[in-house]
């Protein structure tokens, strides 16, 4: 049985909502970055993590904190995120403190089949920086510019 642990982004998830399906789908499917399990090996999902957020100057010292989590609980095969795979600056960096504290594990970069990568940053530049459709935030409301949906909005939906 192989037992599996994921390390996610967390912009992806805290910032963007993404709920991890392509990541699930293809386990259960045995898909994306989980062709390669032989048929007769269950896949155990053991648990996820998340990276704790870009970390800047600090890089990568706080990943093995995230991973030995998920090692206390017996995992041989870490998967990288393929949002974190395509997107992280840090990834070099966290791969090289992975694997240096945790020579044993398996590493295998991705979860699900890899997006276009120029169409995907800029998905996700858009999603952090929500310049075509600009979100409301408190200041509208204080400056009293807020719109506010009505109930012929709410029948209209
Ligand atoms: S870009 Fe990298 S460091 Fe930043 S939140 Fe995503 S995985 Fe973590």
């Amino acid at each position: 049985m192989a037992k599996i642990g994921i390390l996610g982004c967390d912009s992806t998830t805290r910032q963007m909502n993404c709920v991890m399906i392509g990541c699930f789908g293809n386990l259960r499917e045995r898909k994306g970055s989980f062709v390669d399990y032989p048929k007769e090996d269950p896949l155990d999902l053991v648990g996820i993590i998340h990276c704790g957020g870009c970390p800047t100057a600090v890089g990568a010292d706080r990943i093995w904190q995230k991973v030995q989590a998920l090692v206390d609980y017996g995992i041989d095969t870490l998967h990288l995120t393929s949002c974190l795979v395509q997107i992280c600056p840090f990834k070099e960096d966290f791969l090289k403190t992975i694997k240096e504290e945790f020579p044993s594990l398996k590493i295998v970069q991705g979860t699900h089949p890899f997006h276009d990568e120029a169409a995907f940053k800029a998905g996700v530049r858009e999603l952090v920086s929500q310049r075509a459709v600009t979100p409301q935030r408190m200041n509208d409301l204080v400056f009293k510019r807020i719109k506010v949906t009505t109930p012929e909005d709410e029948d209209k939906a």
